[in-house]
């Protein structure tokens, strides 16, 4: 039984005058037919006298359904998904009860032959008599599943990152916001992976990904249930809801790093730093719970990384302060109570003085001298750095003019560059440019720089600004070596002049051997290849006397001279001569030889 001329004859699309109705019928119903093949639009129909289903060929073939079995109505009900069995009922009794003429859905049909799911679109309608009895419902269903798909597709890669599938930052911030407003405790985990960056920066971007993928497996194997998110770079975050405990959650996350990962047949032991918050403790608004986390993130790190921190309002106390300290030294900065002190550098040999290095003082109104330790969270503060280094340039400059023009001879200067300060386009001529306007050359300057400075920016680039520096005839220093990386390719691969041993390996020469070794280590490590040494934070003569029988080149220390304002220059001596018995019979001189 053809379903069209029940429709014609009940209702939806008229009646037709009695004289020409066969005719028409036939007319209509071709028109019809054809305009139902060219929609793809499968139809069916449902007599509610007989309770008797009647499904199109079309429809039948949408439903993998054999021509030769019988359609039932517990036929239809079976293959509706069950998720979606509510919503097509409601609709279906909603109708059948009078409160709506018919409707469209978009559900799911499984099917039962093969199985497949097959998302439709339905459109259905109630159709009366001429006493407007309802006598049957007529439907018409299109196979939609392409376009749901595409849609699933476009709204996964909206929501997801597109090399882990987890979460992207913004649908976890949504997701943040539901949890939120849904009023129920929930929690954060803000994960950071400990040294990505040199995984980046050696084995390139590459390889970079492929250790994000595979962390990735890692902490969604660990934590199967959570929603978790990469919100950018090597950071990721879960949300607990549910009463989920972070820590433990940090501790399996932590846990599932334990064994190496291989990437492109390289071994690499990844480590991470955690910070947690609840909302109990930080606020419920997605907000104060995003900050809470990345504050114990921070306290993770700082604490020495490879560890978990919760959050506690302390964190937010601190976080206020240093707000405050950075707040307040850029004013000092700006009002020019920021100034370079200078601390003598000397030939370990003849106790002759090399050159200066320049360390920021803060001269206080009111508290004196204070040293980069009572503004050490501006070291943190981009702003407050660039400032720095413009004012420690500045006074450096005139500085040093003044002391030309007084004839004194005092060696290079040497500059700390902050690695904010290193990332300044141009930095190199920048800061040639500025001595050469006070009639500074280079051959006066030096410059330290950390280890960070070489890893943080792209090694590429800070070999450049190096090149640039060198090639003005500024030397170059590497400052607090083996508090880092202590690596030899750094020494190998950049242009560096100098290593300056950090102090703290100075200051345990003389009780811990192991100490001793390894500065004559690295000094013998550093000659071989073409570098000169200069101790750091020498204080006694028998830490002098060790380092001047490892043949370290120069030192620097309390020993030889505090960092001292730039009047105390010309009147300076050092106060020790070095080797008493090689010595040649006088004090320490300034050098010889800037004209
Ligand atoms: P640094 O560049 O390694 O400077 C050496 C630090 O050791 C200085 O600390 C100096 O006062 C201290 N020192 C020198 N001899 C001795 C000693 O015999 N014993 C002890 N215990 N300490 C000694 P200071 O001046 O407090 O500076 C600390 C750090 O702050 C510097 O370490 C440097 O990294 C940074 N800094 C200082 N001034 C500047 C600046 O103008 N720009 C930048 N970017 N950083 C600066
Ligand atoms: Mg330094
Ligand atoms: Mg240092």
């Amino acid at each position: 039984m053809s379903l069209l001329p029940a429709v014609l004859a009940h209702g939806q699309f008229g009646h037709l005058p009695p004289t020409q109705e066969k005719d028409q019928n036939f007319l209509t119903e071709e028109r019809l037919r054809l305009a139902v093949e060219a929609s793809g639009l499968a139809v069916w129909e449902f007599d509610l006298a007989t309770g008797k289903p009647v499904w199109s060929r079309e429809l039948k073939l949408l439903m993998e359904w054999p021509e030769v079995l019988p359609v039932m109505d517990e036929v239809f009900w079976n293959i509706v998904h069950p998720e979606d069995r509510d919503i097509v009922v409601a609709a279906y009794d909603a109708m059948l009860g009078g409160d709506a003429q018919g409707y469209h859905l978009e559900y799911r049909y499984v099917l039962p032959l093969s199985g497949r799911t097959l998302w439709v679109a339905e459109w259905a309608r109630l159709v009366r008599d001429s006493d407007g009895l309802p006598i049957r419902v007529v439907g018409a269903v299109k196979d939609v599943s392409k376009r749901i798909e595409a849609e699933e597709r476009l709204r996964l890669a909206a929501e997801h990152d597109a090399l882990t599938g987890l979460y992207n930052r913004a649908a976890f911030k949504e997701r943040l916001r539901q949890a939120c407003d849904a009023g129920h405790e929930y929690s954060l985990v803000l994960v950071d992976l400990d040294d990505f960056k040199q995984v980046n920066d050696t084995l390139g971007h590459d390889a970079g990904d492929q250790l994000l993928l595979a962390v990735a497996k890692r902490f969604r194997a660990a934590c199967p249930d959570s929603t978790m998110a990469r919100l950018g770079g090597d950071e990721f975050a879960l949300l607990l809801e549910a009463g989920g405990d972070p820590d433990e959650v940090a501790g399996h996350l932590m846990n599932s790093l334990d064994s190496s990962l291989e990437i492109k047949s390289n071994r690499f032991a990844v480590h991470c730093s955690i910070g947690t918050a609840s909302s109990s403790v930080a606020g419920k608004s997605p907000e104060s719970l995003l900050r809470a986390a990345d504050l114990a993130l921070y306290a993770a790190k700082g604490a020495g990384r490879s560890r978990a921190a919760a959050f506690a309002p302390e964190m937010l106390a601190r976080v206020e302060r240093r707000s405050a300290v950075i707040a307040t030294f850029r004013e000092a900065v700006a009002l020019e109570q920021v100034e370079p002190h200078y601390q003598p550098k000397v030939d370990l040999r003849s106790g002759d003085v090399v050159g200066f290095e320049a360390l920021a003082r803060w001269v206080h109104p009111d508290r004196g001298t204070l040293t980069p330790q009572a503004f050490g969270d501006a070291f943190s503060d981009a702003t407050s750095m660039l400032a720095l280094g413009r004012a420690v340039c500045r006074r450096a400059a005139t500085d040093m003019r003044s002391w030309l023009d007084a004839g004194l001879r005092f060696g290079r200067v040497a500059i700390n560059i902050s690695p904010q300060g290193f990332a300044v386009p141009g930095i190199a001529e920048i800061f040639v440019a500025h001595f050469a306007e006070q009639g500074v050359g280079p051959e006066l300057l030096e410059v330290e720089i950390t280890e960070n400075v070489l890893v943080e920016g792209h090694a590429c680039q800070a070999a450049e600004v190096l090149r640039r520096f060198k090639e003005a005839g500024v030397q170059i220093a590497l400052d607090d070596f083996g508090t880092g990386y202590a690596s030899l390719i750094h020494l190998k691969r950049f242009p560096i002049d100098a290593i300056k041993i950090d102090r703290s390996f100075i200051a345990d020469m003389e009780r811990d051997r192991s100490d001793s070794a390894i500065v004559a280590g690295v000094i013998a490590m550093a000659h071989s290849v073409g570098l000169s040494v200069i101790a750091e934070g020498v204080e006694t003569d028998r830490q002098a006397a060790i380092l001047r029988e490892a043949g370290c080149d120069h030192a620097q220390g309390f020993l030889f001279g505090a960092p001292m304002p730039t009047v105390a220059i010309p009147g300076f001596r050092s106060n020790r001569p070095l080797d008493r018995a090689s010595s040649r019979g006088h004090e320490p001189r300034l050098p010889s030889g800037n004209r």
